[in-house]
């Protein structure tokens, strides 16, 4: 399979992308359309980012739980705008045990009703509050096109749920969880991202405001890589939470949900990549270092393989994530050529000379060629190999915003601005009426992404309709 070019990324980055999730066995097609399958390597990408994004929930104070899969179809239809949104993609469960039932259940698209369901018998003061809970788990939405990890019927995710006693606390807490998922991108997938807020046509189906974050992919388009929604009082009041304030008066609460998918794994694929493959940001990457052994003699052999389980063991205890590719019968270059398409940020070349010598050649994934190799002393190699993973983390990331900037136009004109969402993302004033935004995706096709929370403040005129403006938006074609 490696032995295959991949398409280049610029003459189809669709199927660049979709060949890359299957040839770095990332994830699999399902036999129900639309499904994935995550294999090993794939998951312990998102096993990484698990850990990242869980320690920053715990840390904010965050427990988890876990809630059922099915719930009662009624539960949905509570709330209104959230059964227009998500009524077309329910699956819903008629039959069980052989018997139809008497009232049918959904599986969950999302967790908002359940859990507001149980919020209602747990809070019952204001010293219940306020109840910050996050899960990990899957959910279904029957998308009808859909592309792995981008858009399945089932994804994994996290899908936190809180409830305050006042606006302020919600939106403290939004806002929070929001700067959390700029942190984890920026820090450790090395994304670039642009926090904002959701226009009312894009916005959660039962949120009063949802924030998102934008990220930029290789070919100009946006991908919305998590969200945080202000719920405001739509949940307590169709479920009935509700808390007796300190004055002894009954108060419907202020609920906040917020989510990171699956879905930002196609993110990773799709910013870093190039056209040989993948490029794992190391701070997540499965393996940070791969070890391959060269050698043609059985002696060769002894003497390399002992030197690199040195080695492994050393790197190992400094918690690098290592590997030797230990695999029989495939060569060096073959093995080069394989880890450089599945994204390990760091290769170890030693043969029998570097034995001899007692050093290393440590091959960068960002950097090919020469230009990217380096020769150390076995004993240095830790000391090199962190400082190594550190340097292509921020390169990552350099090389990641340098090409948003370079793809990020503010354009003048309506004319212009068609040119702009054809490479990356515009930044225009828009005067918030949303028949301009329809205006603009229907002729364009590109959708307002989100208005960046970071404002020059500077006042100016619709791109859309030329009426005075406050605030810029971005504009881009997305996933
Ligand atoms: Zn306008």
């Amino acid at each position: 399979m490696s032995d295959l070019k991949l398409p280049s990324r610029a003459e189809d980055f669709s199927e660049w992308y979709n060949q890359l999730v299957l040839r770095a066995e990332l994830a699999d097609y399902a036999p129900v359309r639309g499904c994935m399958i995550v294999r090993p390597y794939g998951w312990a990408l998102w096993e990484n980012m698990q850990q990242q994004l869980d320690k920053r929930f715990k840390a904010t104070g965050h427990m988890n739980a876990a809630f059922p899969l099915l719930i009662p179809r009624s539960f949905i239809d509570k709330e209104k705008s959230h059964v227009e949104g998500f009524s077309p993609e329910l699956a819903v469960v008629t039959i069980g045990g052989g018997e139809k039932l008497e009232e049918p259940l959904v599986i969950r698209p999302t967790s908002e009703t359940i859990i507001g369901h149980s919020y209602a018998k747990w809070i019952q003061s204001y010293r219940d509050l306020p109840v910050l809970i996050n899960q990990w788990n899957s959910v279904v939405r029957w998308e009808l096109r859909t592309k792995l990890f981008l858009r399945t019927l089932e994804f994994f995710w996290q899908e936190g749920h809180t409830a305050h006693a006042t606006l302020e606390e919600a939106e403290f807490e939004t806002r929070q969880m929001l700067d959390i998922y700029t942190d984890f991108a920026v820090r450790e997938a090395a994304i670039p991202v642009i926090p904002g807020r959701k226009s009312d046509s894009e916005k959660f189906a039962g949120a009063d405001v949802t924030y998102s974050i934008e990220a930029m992919m290789g070919d100009g388009k946006a991908l919305q890589s998590g969200t945080s929604h202000n719920l405001g009082q739509n949940f307590a009041k169709a479920f009935e939470i509700r808390y007796l304030d300190n004055t002894g008066v009954l108060q419907h609460c202020w609920t906040t949900s917020w989510g990171l998918s699956t879905r930002f794994i196609g993110a990773v694929i799709m910013v870093h990549g190039d056209d040989q493959g993948l490029i794992l940001p190391p701070r997540l990457a499965p393996f940070q270092v791969v070890i391959v052994p060269i050698f043609k003699t059985d002696e060769e052999k002894a003497s390399v393989m002992e030197a690199a389980r040195k080695i492994r063991s050393e790197l190992v205890a400094a918690d690098i994530r290592v590997k030797i590719d230990e695999r029989e019968g495939s060569s060096p270059g073959f093995k080069f050529n394989d880890w450089e398409m599945r994204g390990v940020p760091l290769r170890i070349e030693l043969g029998p000379k570097d034995v001899a010598k007692s050093s290393v050649v440590l091959a960068r994934r960002d950097r090919p060629g020469k230009e990217g190799k380096a020769f150390v002393a076995q004993a240095g190699v830790v000391d090199a190999v962190t400082k190594l993973l550190a340097e292509i983390q921020q390169a990552l990331f350099d090389r990641a915003l340098a090409f948003r900037k370079s793809r990020t136009y503010e354009p003048k004109d309506y004319g212009e601005f068609k040119t702009a969402v054809e490479q990356g993302f515009a930044l225009s004033h828009w005067c918030g009426n949303a028949d301009c935004e329809a205006k603009i995706k229907e002729e364009t096709k590109a959708t307002m992404r989100c208005i960046p929370l970071e404002q020059s403040g500077d006042p100016g005129k619709c791109i859309s309709c030329g009426q005075p403006a406050k605030e810029r938006a971005i504009f881009a074609k997305a996933y």
